[in-house]
């Protein structure tokens, strides 16, 4: 999916802290979709009922309309727009609540940028929406991101859930240059304060697994990062 395609999936967020509307904005931007941002909820619920959203991301603590309201207000007019809710609060009763309000799932923050996309995923791909393939083919080295199986020239790889999203970020955009901030960003959550030396210690220990000799798939970008580039061009 290209990001100025206009028939790229629609998703509406409604969130007003800062830090998870650029993290959500540049991310989901990224990943081709186009994304309207509602800082309130008075905002988001005007903007629901005045245009057609694929998805809504709606955060459940707003300083006016609260998450709840919002999703409830919008199925008693009849919109079953899918809805991911997003919460602060690990209480179980709060997550009841929001689906009985007619919320389709939920994720906990603080999330990774990874586990919300494949939540993103399941909903529009439940509505026919989602035209991803799920093998990913890079060379000899392929990826199903539905069954999370990984194999090179035919022999079955296990990854932990750290590594295959890595792998998975590095094979839907080959060539693309990551940073290591990016990386962790992407992979590890928003929220993430520790050092960025885990991205190295991860990426080496997915380069043993896929057997990424040089010249290598994952390439080291001094200075910059990590990318991945297809061995005819290594
Ligand atoms: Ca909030």
């Amino acid at each position: 999916m290209n990001a100025k395609d206009s028939t790229a999936p629609r998703i509406l967020v409604i969130e007003d802290e800062p830090t998870i509307i650029e993290f959500l904005r540049t991310g989901l931007g990224y990943e081709g979709y186009q994304v309207v941002i509602a800082p309130d909820g008075r905002t988001g619920f005007d903007l629901a009922n005045r245009e057609t959203y694929d998805l809504i991301i709606l955060d459940l603590m707003l300083p006016d309309m609260d998450g709840f309201d919002i999703c409830r207000k919008l199925r008693a007019r009849g919109d079953e727009t899918p809805i991911i809710m997003l919460t602060a609060r690990r209480d179980i009763a709060d997550r009841v609540a929001g689906l009985d309000m007619g919320a389709d799932d939920y994720i906990t923050k603080p999330f990774s940028f990874d586990e919300l996309v494949a939540r993103i995923r399941a909903l529009l791909r439940r509505q026919g929406k989602h035209p991803e393939q799920t093998v990913l083919r890079i060379g000899d080295l392929a990826l199903n991101t539905e069954t999370r199986e990984v194999s090179r020239a035919g022999e079955s790889i296990t990854l932990t859930p750290t590594e295959f999203a890595l792998l998975a970020l590095f094979m839907r955009h080959p060539r693309r240059v990551f940073t290591r901030e990016t990386l962790l960003n992407r992979v590890w959550g928003y929220d993430y304060a520790g050092d960025a030396n885990v991205v190295d210690v991860h990426i080496s220990h997915l380069r043993e697994k896929i057997h990424d000799k040089p010249p290598r798939l994952i390439q080291t970008i001094y200075g910059v990062g990590y990318a991945l580039h297809p061995e005819d061009e290594a």
